[in-house]
């Protein structure tokens, strides 16, 4: 029998699951709890099983989806993790501390398909989905090594992938971690961040109540389309209607990043787009300056520049942020995820 991965179901499906191999359907409950309560590393841990239950859990499972194989530390706290799948490949995630937060940054695919200029992970191509297991055990993993009294108060899925291209293994993950005998994360606490694959927003805004962020990078289709190539399926006109169209509650807001490169999208005029692109959704804005790398051919506008478009933003009443980058000497900022991938 094929082993089966303890951690792609959330509570209902594992219920159904120990049911199918004759436990009574409370022991669920246990096994969530032993998983994401108790983080237990090894099947061994929980005493309140029968010794025949747990050999049928150690041959019958995996209980862990992704392996930790290392980390690298940056000078402000920022901690990458490097971790290998099954099949040999490879993820990371990262662990940023901005007390009295503690944000758990999550990939959703090795690689991504989607190809947007300025981000290494696009440059790298695609490679496979992540299932859910692998995307909750990131967490998992990261909550075990930040230690019991540093929890992750905040998680968004900002790492490798398009969350919303692997929308299914995401739904899933995400009941798991809101779960309150799961991980127990409240829906204000997670935010999911896509390019804009217009058809999946509409799934999520029905199916889960967490934060959308999209990724806006561009106030005009000429722009966009040059620096994501997914524009020209999902052009501004039909992002944005979906944006008008999704259901929040009164005090939620979308988060429309916007990635500052030197010369392309950091004029005034460009700001001055922005702010009429976004009149009639209820939006707060969150840019981004342009981590550099040697493979990718933009520039990091000057601080002058920054400001100068924030500024315009905020008199026309948008809420605008400036987002430090974290971890860039060991290449855990934004857009800077794909390291381990050539190796894999
Ligand atoms: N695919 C999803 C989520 C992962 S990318 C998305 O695109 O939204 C997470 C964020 O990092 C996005 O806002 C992305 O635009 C940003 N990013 C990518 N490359 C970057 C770079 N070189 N500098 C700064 N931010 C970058
Ligand atoms: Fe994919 Fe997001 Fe990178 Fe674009 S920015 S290539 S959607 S990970």
């Amino acid at each position: 029998m094929e082993r089966i991965f303890i951690k792609d179901f959330p509570l209902d499906a594992l219920e159904a699951w120990v049911q199918s191999i004759g436990e009574r359907p409370f022991r669920a409950r246990q096994i969530f709890r032993h998983l994401y309560n108790r983080l237990i590393r090894s099947w061994e841990e929980c005493s309140d099983l029968s010794k025949a239950f747990r050999t049928q859990l150690e041959y019958g499972t995996h209980l862990h989806a992704v392996d930790p194989v290392g980390t690298e530390d940056a000078a402000d706290g920022t901690r990458k993790f490097v971790f290998r799948l099954h099949d040999g490949k490879h993820i990371e995630s990262v662990l940023i501390p901005d007390p009295p937060r503690l944000t758990a940054c999550v990939s959703s695919q090795v690689g991504c398909a989607l190809g947007c200029r300025f981000c290494l992970t696009g440059t790298m191509g695609w490679t496979r989905n992540l299932r859910t297991a692998e995307i909750v055990d990131q967490l998992v993993h990261m909550q075990q090594a930040a230690g019991s009294d540093r929890r992750i108060t905040n998680i968004v899925f900002m790492g490798m992938g398009e969350p919303l291209a692997n929308e299914e293994a995401l739904l899933r993950a995400l009941r798991i971690l809101m779960d309150p005998i799961g991980l127990g994360f409240s829906h204000r606490r997670i935010t999911v961040s896509t390019v804009g694959l217009v058809p999946q927003m509409a799934r999520l805004g029905r199916e889960s109540p967490v934060n959308l962020a999209v990724s806006l990078h561009a106030a005009d289709d000429d722009t966009r389309n040059r620096l994501m190539p997914i524009n020209r399926k999902y052009p501004l006109a039909a992002l944005m209607e979906a944006c008008r169209a999704y259901p929040m509650p009164s005090r939620k807001r979308i988060t429309f990043e916007y990635i500052l490169l030197k010369d392309v999208n950091d004029r005034p005029e460009d700001a001055r787009r922005l702010v009429k692109l976004l009149s009639h959704v209820r939006a707060k804005v969150n840019l981004i300056p342009f981590n550099p790398h040697p493979d990718l051919p933009f520039e990091r506008p000057p601080d002058e520049r920054i400001l100068a478009f924030q500024e315009i933003l905020q008199e026309a009443h948008l809420t605008a942020t400036i987002r430090q980058s974290r971890g860039a000497d060991i290449r855990a900022a934004c857009g800077q995820l794909a390291a381990r991938m050539v190796s894999s």
